[in-house]
């Protein structure tokens, strides 16, 4: 188990794509976020287009694929925000493209650069059609903060973090050093009272390195499953560490996905918390 909690968050985005690719299933829904986004969408519209794939992924080389790369395909719709919205109108216009056949290429492929910049009705009509997709229809948002877009839209796509910030490696020995000190706050939990819990959030997380908060959230996960393996002794039952380690697993993921980090940090302390025994 605690190989493949460390293995799957070393791996970058770029090899994330390329497993969906070479299954073979995409999904028709994407939000991806960081430095690298743009780039990763339109990996993913040449891995849905490419004329001679190669194992399930784009050649990047025949006349479909340099289109895309060049943002030139005939089937690919890149929309930018106007005066720093997008308007219901433009999505309007999304949907009524989408449902009409690809004539260039197998799937047509709509990039949304700035998703979080959508007017509430926007995000509704787009979330329709992301609800009842056109068949060979690939929507891809750009956001950086997607905790600013409706969860419904979120819940309906694939969410990944691209660029150098997002794939941050975990460094083993950046987390050996966090050990004691998350130990110490694993041990205290049953001692503690909510507030000083919050308080607790506040002082070991920085809230803009989110490095550090990666590294210690890493730490925290290490020792519960360290308690599972019965190796250490934590005021957890098994099955509780269980459970938490499950949470710090996903807790781990958000950070990924550059959800809100404040509040992330308060509600996983507050859950390990309401977890410990006492
Ligand atoms: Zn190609």
């Amino acid at each position: 188990m605690n190989e493949d909690y460390e293995l799957r968050f070393l791996t970058p985005i770029k090899d994330q794509l390329e497993a969906i690719a070479r299954g073979g299933v995409f999904g028709h829904a994407f939000i991806l976020s960081g430095d690298d986004a743009y780039n990763a969408a339109l990996f993913l519209a040449q891995c849905n287009n490419c004329l001679t794939p190669i194992d399930g992924l784009a050649c990047g080389d025949c006349q479909v694929c340099r289109k895309i790369a060049a943002g030139v395909f005939e089937e690919l719709h890149i929309i930018y925000p106007e005066k720093n919205l997008h308007r219901i109108e433009k999505m309007r216009s999304v949907q009524e493209i989408a449902t009409r056949k690809a004539i260039y290429g197998r799937v047509k492929v709509f990039i949304i650069v700035n998703a979080e910049l959508m007017q509430e009705a926007a995000a509704n009509s787009l979330l329709k059609t992301l609800e009842e997709p056109p068949d060979n229809t690939l929507f891809i948002l750009l956001a950086d903060n997607i905790d600013r877009l409706l969860p419904t839209i979120i819940s309906r796509c694939q969410v990944f973090g691209c660029g150098r910030e997002s794939v941050a490696i975990i460094d083993d020995n950046e987390v050996e050093k966090l050990i004691p000190q998350a130990q110490e706050l694993l041990l205290s939990l049953p001692q503690l009272q909510c507030w000083q819990v919050l308080l607790r959030a506040k002082t070991v997380i920085s809230e803009n390195d989110k490095q550090q908060q990666l590294h210690y959230f890493t730490a925290l996960l290490w020792l519960l499953v360290s308690s599972i393996r019965g190796e250490r002794q934590l005021p957890f039952t098994p099955e509780q560490a269980l459970k938490s380690a499950m949470m710090m697993e996903n807790a781990i993921d958000y950070i990924y996905r550059n959800i809100n980090r404040k509040i992330l940090t308060d509600v996983i302390f507050l859950r390990l918390w309401q977890n410990a025994l006492r």
